[in-house]
């Protein structure tokens, strides 16, 4: 067995050092041999821990007082079978942190493993299980955005115990198992040396508490399945499969805690007469040639109801019009989309004789020569300026 170093040398400061040279002087021991950062050198761990046990006595005046005068005896540990690596009683890395852990202060260094242990300090708050929903909406719905109330079978808190699943909500007792602090530990042997680790006590599972008589309403579950209306305020624009999620509106866990979150999976009823392009609607609408060429006045669906529309004189297959601003609300907020009627014009596939002579004799007059001018452009060229 090593002889045990003196602690000044371990933390490399005077014994004159001022308490706070001392923990500026393990902060940095502390950071340069965290097993975290040294995972290749198997003997930082070893370090780390000398220098904790270094720390936890020039930190505690009375302890330094005893050490100064007596030497490792005088704190207890002198006898030689402690070891360098000190902490041989079972020491964690762990129990380092919750001990010593504030003097990092919030911006550790030590990411996860540091607030893991800092965590364990006290029990942990339980959150229960997250809800998913599917929730079918139709165009308008999806367009103007919409209230629903609907009904979620759920865990919510018993009411007669408050969730404490325990009689009258007192019959409650401190697990003995675990002291009260939800956490067991076990010293395991290690290649490093002994180790502790914790977990959630078995007994009470994680609570601290045992409920000695069972609450009658619950059976002890500190919950209760149960239908609950729920209103969604569901906003435009939102599209298939996008998730939305209201915290605190899934399961209750058992024996109290936070509740887990309610997510809505948005599915698309498809409309048979207004298909959604991005936040605009499109409807094909079909006129005759006589329609077309002569102008008339046409009722048009739209997510709100039918509107009316005015076809001029003369308009040409394949136009595009627009009605501003009765597409789909904008889901972050940035206005509305536009209807866009995409103009299709009727060719008749039977025709009487009348019908036949009729437009027979027309066939050879100038003005039903095609004469695309500028204005007539093609179907690209339309997108484009819808477009861009
Ligand atoms: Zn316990
Ligand atoms: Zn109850």
């Amino acid at each position: 067995m090593a002889q045990k170093r003196d602690y000044y040398e371990v933390l490399g400061v005077d014994r004159k050092a001022p308490a706070e040279e001392i923990k500026k002087a393990y902060r940095k021991l502390a950071i340069k041999f965290h097993p975290d950062k040294n995972p290749d050198d198997p003997t930082s761990e070893d370090k780390f821990k000398e220098a904790a046990e270094a720390y936890s006595i020039l930190s505690d005046e009375d302890k330094r007082r005893r050490y100064d005068q007596y030497g490792h005896a005088g704190v207890g540990n002198g006898s030689a079978g402690a070891g360098a690596g000190g902490f041989g009683g079972g020491f964690s890395m762990e129990d380092i942190f919750s001990q010593f852990g504030d003097i990092f202060g919030d911006s550790s260094p030590f990411g996860d493993v540091f607030g893991g242990a800092r965590a364990s300090g006290g029990r942990r708050m339980r959150k229960g299980s997250d809800l998913r929903i599917k929730l079918k909406l139709d165009l308008n719905e999806i367009a103007n955005g919409v209230e629903k109330k609907i009904k979620v079978k759920r865990h919510v808190a018993c009411t007669t115990c408050t969730g404490s699943g325990a009689k009258n909500g007192t019959a409650l007792s401190t697990c003995t198992s675990c002291n009260g602090s939800g956490q067991v530990r076990k010293v395991v042997n290690t290649m490093l040396g002994q180790m502790v680790s914790s977990s959630t006590c078995p007994t009470c599972n994680g609570d601290g508490k045992i409920v000695t008589e069972r609450c009658d309403v619950c059976a002890g579950e500190g919950r209760l399945m149960q239908d609950d209306l729920i209103t969604l305020n569901i906003p435009g624009g939102v599209g298939e499969g996008m998730q939305l999620s209201m915290s605190g509106k899934g399961n209750v866990p058992q024996r109290g805690g936070v509740a887990g979150d309610l997510l809505i999976v948005i599915e698309e009823e498809e409309d048979d007469l207004l298909k959604r392009d991005g936040n605009n609607v499109v409807f094909d609408m079909h006129l005759s040639f006589i329609d077309a060429a002569l102008g008339t006045s046409m009722e048009i669906p739209t997510i709100d109801g039918k509107a009316r529309i005015t076809v001029e004189p003369g308009t040409q297959a394949g136009k595009i019009l627009r009605l501003k601003g009765k597409g789909i609300k904008d889901l972050n907020g940035y206005g509305r989309g536009d209807q866009l009627v995409h103009v299709n014009v009727w060719t008749p596939q039977q025709l009487s004789s009348d019908e036949r002579a009729t437009l027979e004799s027309l066939r050879h007059s100038p003005n039903f020569q095609p004469k695309p001018g500028k204005n007539e452009k093609g179907f690209f060229d339309k997108m484009k300026d819808f477009f861009h």
